[in-house]
């Protein structure tokens, strides 16, 4: 069986991003996550290496990068799901962990439930000995100052702030899919979320079905407005498409043309997998930067930076 990892690095408008350093990051981390399933690794230890990496890239809305809520500050979700088991860890409202999708491995692990929420979940995360996020980074807290510039305060800013979000593209969650040697699936997924969200809002990415889903015929990841995302429950429609014969391909069309339909354009992305080992990746937004690598050629391939 051959091992395939496919990453992506958010939907949006990627106006103000240098295309080169999104490249590196994306080269970095297929090479990061491959390297693990080549060493024998599963799907589920190569997604969570994959998002990590983007995780710790320090560019992205995740982990280092994550955006900053209307108080400026950080809170995080994350999900993992294992699509051979079936079962799924999330760690929701996080603000503890430098990497939320291990604290939601670890939960998927280590406790009979599937999602752990805002202060008891990162009490976890410090029990375990996860490393600590080093809040807000300067990249962010300017961010924060810039988005605030462009907005009035308080409500008027919350009520804006998918309007905001998608003028300024800041939906750069991250997320990765993969199959195995063995032919098992996975999904990771870790976002700081919509920026200027109200502090506790917890979005996609923490719920399975919506941000994230695998089992044994497909997985997908998604992003953009969670909030609409969770509506047309994004990820486990397009894996649902892909159980009854689709190829990943017409799956992640058929999951954003029907999202489109409901939600309007620049309102959501995903990267899709299945069990055959084709990858796609869809969006309604501008762009959304996404590319995958094969364990038995290792070559990168990468695609979304602008729209088609
Ligand atoms: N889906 C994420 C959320 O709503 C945002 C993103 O994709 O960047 O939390």
């Amino acid at each position: 069986m051959k091992g395939v990892l496919v990453i992506h690095c958010g939907a949006g408008t990627w106006r103000g991003v240098d295309e080169e350093t999104i490249k590196k990051v994306i080269v970095d981390t297929l090479r990061r996550g491959i390297d693990v399933l080549v060493g024998g690794g599963t799907a589920l230890d190569a997604v969570v290496e994959a998002t990590m990496s983007l995780e710790d890239s320090g560019v992205l809305n995740a982990g280092l990068g994550s955006v900053p809520d209307l108080r400026g500050n950080v809170w995080m979700d994350a999900g993992v799901m294992d699509g051979w088991s079936g079962r799924a860890g999330a760690a929701a409202a996080v603000t503890y962990p430098k990497n939320p999708v291990l604290l939601a491995r670890k939960i998927l692990e280590l406790t009979d439930h599937i999602m752990l929420a805002g202060s008891a979940a990162d009490e976890l995360a410090i029990k375990l000995g996860l490393p600590k996020h080093p809040g807000p980074s300067e990249r962010v807290k300017k961010r924060y100052e810039e988005v605030l510039k462009k907005a009035s305060s308080g409500d008027a800013v919350f009520k804006k702030s998918f309007e905001l979000a998608q003028k300024l593209g800041y939906f750069d969650t991250v997320g990765a899919v993969a199959l195995d040697n063995e032919g098992k699936l996975a999904a990771a997924v870790s976002t700081g979320g919509v920026i200027l969200k109200f502090p506790g809002r917890v979005g996609d990415s923490a719920i399975p079905g919506a941000g994230f889903y695998a089992n044994k015929y497909g997985a997908a990841v998604a992003t953009g407005i969670g909030e609409t995302i969770m509506m047309s429950m994004l990820s486990l429609r397009a894996v649902n498409l892909i159980s009854e014969g689709y190829l990943a391909d017409t799956a992640a069309r058929l999951a954003i043309q029907y999202h489109t339909s409901l939600y309007g354009k620049d309102t959501a992305g995903l990267i899709t997998l299945d069990y055959r080992g084709n990858a796609y990746g869809a969006y309604n937004t501008q762009a959304m930067p996404w590319g995958y690598a094969k364990t038995e050629t290792r070559e990168v391939v990468i695609s979304g930076l602008k729209k088609p």
